[in-house]
């Protein structure tokens, strides 16, 4: 896999989920450019659009 921003070789790393989100894995791999350090992982992305969206218009999430 090459690096989309300065086409140097990206290496598999695993990362963990410190957000604790209720997808139940704390682990997910992800691709690192050895490079310029630039990190390719889609469920980063994810995770933030599910954070922003469950805190803006989700309180039943919340309900104890
Ligand atoms: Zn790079």
């Amino acid at each position: 896999m090459r690096c989309a921003r300065c086409g140097g070789l990206m290496v598999r790393e695993k990362f963990e989920d410190l957000g604790g989100l209720a997808s139940g894995d704390h682990e997910y791999a992800g691709w690192r450019c050895i490079n310029c350090g630039a990190i390719v992982d889609p469920l980063i992305a994810a995770h933030r659009r599910l954070t922003s969206q469950a805190a803006a218009s989700n309180p039943a999430l919340t309900t104890a």
